[in-house]
């Protein structure tokens, strides 16, 4: 039987030194759970501050939280720690295992915290930031920290941890404060789920989508331009394009309208939808014959637009606007990385104009749609419902009548999600589309959102059957959420080996010799008549080598041609997905190639 570290009451971790005489909690025991990883990792954390502390007697401590898969913390000291220092500190940490320290916890008042910290400007930061009178500090031996816990109930529970890297960070993630180390650590409950995960880790490393960015010539950032702003290189480009080719053909089908609205508009616009109030700070502006003007965050004015510029009837709804939309946000610098966070990119966006009756059914659909996208890549995913955030616009019944909408919509159809309470969006709530990659990772892509406040602040309207003028809903939708973020999801997940329908080069032509180049030529031509990008590598190298160089752009398909190719009108193929290497009619060819683009089931 495993050892209880921790309890749950409603939705809070209570840890032992905290939860007194309450009787009807659920216990957390010690094990791998996400509750029970909480309270391991967060321990694990104070556990190398404490070992920091040992070795640098002048750290100074900001804060540690438990992260997605592990934790950090972020801290300061005069010696610069850089990652070979790593296995000192872990050292360091397995001595003071062996003390056994339990973990216990006292109250302070708001003076008093004050002033334990009084020398220390990192932690009298973190308590300018907490609106308490009183604190409570968590004791290991003779280190203390300032914490909210929760903690396990002594140190020696914490064998199975690795400290992974040493990043730096700005204080409290703002680029204008002063840069402090981040050590970043995971822990787990026995020894085999670290080692897997170590093991995951480096094969992460492997396919950092920066790392294959480079590699296969997909995309690059340049310091003259900007960070966070990517530069799409060729082969990056024709990947993007067929992506997006095929998802326009795939939103035709059902029923979407291409449109599009202005990069640049009007503040006063902004401010009649509130995202002048409630997103401005993620904006950027712009004057013009001194009228400001907000380049647009979301796409969703431009469609408003759209919509207002007939007059609607029932009879026209759904309404479904769809626009590759590139829109510009701003992101603190720390936080910018390769195309996960950018500071411009380009939405799969649309939006969808229905009366409230047709919500449930608009959004089961959008619901397929995404189902359709997600198994053609390969990914599984969950849904979560995000309710109201702090930060809203809107009445909360209208809340209400929304977020009802969207839970009944799943219900009905057997769909399983999960809540995150106050994670909407400023106007209305949402179902968040996480997906899960090749490395069991998590990343939040697609969202839709369910609108009656835009409506209202723009005054829309269709004629019901009644002939009275009645306001129609929104819902709001992105399926990939950004070509940007989806695509280097993408190049993690299959590690750079595309899905024959986007892999930027299909196929890379071989000629035996020089002789056989001006065949190719005409073969390459074809090919890209049919809709297969395709290369010659005819330099002069050895034929081995370039059939090395071509399998390491990670190409489907290389063709090797000679005489004897020529002659009989067939290619020499090495299928590279399936790992077969045979002969075939060149038009037996196209249509296998024809087929493989097909297997995209959108
Ligand atoms: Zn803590
Ligand atoms: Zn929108």
């Amino acid at each position: 039987m495993s050892e209880i570290i921790a309890y749950k009451i409603d939705e809070e971790i209570v840890d032992t030194q905290t939860i007194g005489e309450i009787s009807d909690a659920s216990e957390i025991v010690f094990d791998n759970s996400h509750d029970s990883l909480e309270v391991i990792r967060h321990s694990t954390a104070h556990l190398m501050a404490q070992a920091i502390k040992n070795l640098y007697p002048d750290a100074k401590f900001f804060v540690g939280p438990t992260i997605e898969d592990g934790f950090y913390y972020d801290f300061k000291t005069s010696e610069k720690i850089s990652d070979t220092d790593l296995k000192k500190i872990d050292k360091e940490m397995r001595n003071l295992l062996k003390r056994k320290y339990p973990i216990t916890k006292y109250e302070i008042s708001r003076d008093e915290v004050l002033e334990k910290f009084k020398d220390d400007e990192l932690k009298l930061a973190v308590i300018s930031r907490i609106d308490s009178e009183t604190f409570t500090i968590y004791k290991q031996g003779d280190f203390e920290d300032l914490c909210r816990g929760p903690h396990v109930p002594k140190i020696n529970l914490l064998k199975f941890f690795k400290l992974t890297r040493v990043a730096g960070a700005y204080l409290g993630g703002d680029e204008k404060n002063e840069m402090l180390t981040r050590i970043y650590g995971t822990a787990f409950a026995d020894k085999a789920s670290l080692t897997e995960h170590l093991k995951m880790i480096e094969e992460a490393k492997k396919r950092d989508h920066r790392k294959l960015g480079k590699d296969l010539k997909l995309f690059t950032f340049d310091d003259e331009v900007g960070a966070g702003l990517p530069i799409w290189l060729p082969a990056g480009s024709r990947l993007r394009s067929k992506l997006e080719a095929k998802l326009f053909k795939a939103h035709r089908v059902r029923g979407y309208e291409p449109v599009r609205g202005p990069e640049i508009l009007k503040s006063d616009a902004w401010k009649v939808s509130g995202h002048y109030e409630n997103y401005g700070e993620n904006m950027y502006f712009t004057t013009i014959d001194d009228i400001e003007y907000g380049i647009k965050p979301m796409n969703c004015l431009g469609h408003i637009k759209v919509y207002q510029d007939d007059i609607r009837s029932y009879r026209d709804l759904p309404l479904k606007f769809f626009e590759y939309g590139v829109v510009h946000r701003h992101e603190k610098s720390g936080v910018i990385h390769g195309l996960f966070r950018v500071r411009e990119f380009t939405q799969d966006d649309a939006h969808i104009f229905c009366t409230p009756d047709q919500i449930a059914e608009n959004v089961i659909e959008v619901l397929s749609f995404v189902d359709d996208i997600m198994k053609t890549f390969g990914f599984d995913y969950e849904l979560m419902v995000s309710t109201k955030p702090e930060k809203a616009i809107g009445e909360d019944e209208i809340w209400d009548i929304a977020t009802e909408g969207l839970k009944k919509a799943l219900d009905k159809n057997n769909l399983s999600y999960t809540i995150d309470e106050g994670g909407g969006a400023f106007y209305g709530p949402k179902i968040d589309i996480k997906i899960t990659d090749a490395l069991k990772r998590k990343w939040q892509c697609g969202t839709i959102q369910v609108d009656f406040n835009l409506p209202e602040r723009f005054d829309l309207s269709y004629i019901a059957p009644n002939n009275e003028k009645t306001q129609p809903v929104m819902i709001h939708r992105a399926i990939l959420g950004s070509f940007e973020r989806f695509i280097g999801i993408l190049i993690e997940h299959c590690a750079g080996e595309f899905p024959f329908f986007i892999a930027p080069t299909q196929v890379i032509i071989v000629p035996v010799s020089t002789t056989h180049s001006e065949y190719c030529q005409k073969l390459k031509k074809e090919l890209i008549i049919n809709d297969v990008d395709c290369e010659i590598y005819d330099k002069n190298e050895s034929l081995n080598k370039r059939i090395r160089m071509a399998e390491k752009q990670r190409v489907p398909m290389i063709l090797v041609i000679g005489d004897e190719e020529i002659e009989k009108n067939t290619v020499a193929l090495r299928d590279r997905r399936e790992r077969k290497q045979y002969n075939l009619e060149f038009s037996e060819f196209l249509k296998l190639t024809k087929e493989k683009i097909n297997e995209a089931n959108f």
